[in-house]
């Protein structure tokens, strides 16, 4: 049984709470696309974790988890949360992590080029992290990528760097910045290297033997369905595939192995960086932002960057139902909005007068868009802690019913809080077939 698990809008629905949740029911947890640039924060009783390039199955300790050959991965930064998650009492063993040997390398001229590919960017800058995620996939798309398995072999190493900073300090260089040494990122990386060395599996083998075992395998997306490169908000987005298809390329399986998709929802929407958001609460709508974004906790977890906050967006969110091919929903942060008087759902979208029912490719159309609102009336008392349908005013289960029908998927897990027995747990017939 193999299950993908991706985050339905802009990102950060809640997708690493109810990965967390669900990791019980399954034997391996694997990442397939993006790097530290991901950041799920999981609340497991007093402890708080922030996972950025580590799946969120990594904290039960009798999983498996795989960093896909899809992700690029920075080893000074894989070794820094690997030290973290240690000293939070979670031991992380190459018997319990798996690394692809053909996933990529990011490398410190990959972050010197994410700031010079912004600046040069300037007004239509993506608002990256500047980790050195996108330049990397530009090496990998370009055919100069490093990927794990050159850096286990010194000399290789040591010619790629040299081959490739000799171009990276060019433009380094144009844009004001101190060129990198060579010397310098190959005594840095070699070293990692011999670190990552017992991680590194040939992750297609181990995945398709753990499939013939039976196991129970999960594809924990990062960043999320509008953010895709292809699928998304173009230009503003992830360089990399978070969608269902990607899945079985960044994880190296075969598509039809996959046997079911659940897309995380969230009651309402936010968006990190920059790029076109259809819904956003602006001007008068400011005081009610600042409301979700206190309740909801909405700032980046790895930047802590406010994010930008709007309403449900039915038409971008049934778009990537169709995409992803979601079998369920898990909807998150319903307690987030036990607070409003009145709630909004985007239901269609006007364009220069004209009524469309589609999700837009260009993204100046999108900037143009005037959303068509239902307003559905708040039920105003809280739904914190709640874990069962009943116990739901009645409001609030008219509104769960209204966003499913929206988006023509059944839900099948509700999320009323940041813990793990915060949840509604009303698994639908598809989700019981998987869990049977
Ligand atoms: P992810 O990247 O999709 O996993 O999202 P993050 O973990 O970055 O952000 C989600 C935030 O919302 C985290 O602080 C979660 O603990 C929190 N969260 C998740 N589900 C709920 C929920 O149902 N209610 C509330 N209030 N917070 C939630």
């Amino acid at each position: 049984m193999i299950i993908v698990i991706i985050g339905a809008q802009w990102g950060d629905e809640g997708k690493g709470k109810v990965v967390d949740l669900l990791a019980d029911r399954f034997d391996i947890v694997a990442r397939y696309q993006g790097g530290h640039n991901a950041g799920h924060s999981v609340y497991v009783g007093e402890k708080a974790f922030v996972l950025r390039l580590l799946p969120s199955g990594i904290i039960h300790e009798d999983k498996t988890c795989v960093l896909g050959n899809g992700m690029v991965i920075d080893p000074k930064a894989f070794f820094e949360e690997v030290d973290q998650m240690t000293e939070q009492g979670i031991s992380i063993t190459p018997e319990r992590l798996k690394i692809s040997s053909r996933a990529h390398l990011i490398l410190p001229y990959h972050r010197a080029l994410d700031h010079t590919s912004e600046e040069r960017l300037g007004n239509e800058k993506v608002g990256t992290t500047l980790r050195g995620i996108g330049p990397a996939y530009e090496d990998k798309a370009g055919r100069r990528g490093i990927r794990v398995s050159d850096a286990l072999v010194p000399e290789l190493l040591k010619s790629r760097i040299e081959r490739n900073l000799a171009e990276a300090n060019r433009v380094i260089v144009l844009y004001g910045r101190e060129p990198l040494r060579s010397d310098e990122i190959f005594d840095e990386i070699s070293v990692l290297a011999e670190r990552l060395r017992p991680f590194v599996t040939e992750t297609t083998h181990f995945l398709s033997e753990a499939k013939k075992a039976n196991k129970k395998i999960l594809l924990e997306g990062a960043q999320a369905t509008l953010l895709d490169v292809d699928h998304g908000t173009y230009p503003f987005v992830t360089s990399s595939n978070p969608t269902a298809g990607g899945a079985a390329v960044g994880a190296g399986i075969p598509p039809h192995h996959i046997t079911g998709v659940l897309g995380i929802v969230r009651t309402y929407a936010t968006r990190v960086g920059e790029g076109p958001f259809p819904t956003e609460m602006l001007d008068e709508e400011e005081e009610t932002a600042n409301l979700i974004r206190q309740r909801g906790n909405e700032y980046g977890s790895v930047t802590r960057r406010p994010r930008r906050c709007g309403w449900f967006d039915a038409v971008a969110t049934r778009y990537a139902a169709e995409l992803n091919g979601f079998d369920s929903v898990a909807l998150t942060k319903l307690d987030v909005l036990d607070a409003l008087e009145e709630i909004k759902v985007c239901i269609g979208y006007e364009i220069d007068g004209e009524r469309i029912e589609t999700f837009p490719a260009v993204s100046q159309d999108l900037e143009k868009i005037k959303p068509i609102y239902e307003r559905l009336e708040g039920w105003k008392s809280e739904t914190v802690g709640i874990t069962k349908v009943e116990d739901l005013p009645t409001k609030a289960r008219l509104y769960v019913e209204f966003l499913s029908n929206s988006i023509g998927v059944e839900i099948g897990l509700i999320s009323t809080g940041p813990e793990r027995d915060q949840t509604i747990l009303s698994l639908n017939s598809v989700m019981e077939s998987w869990f049977k």
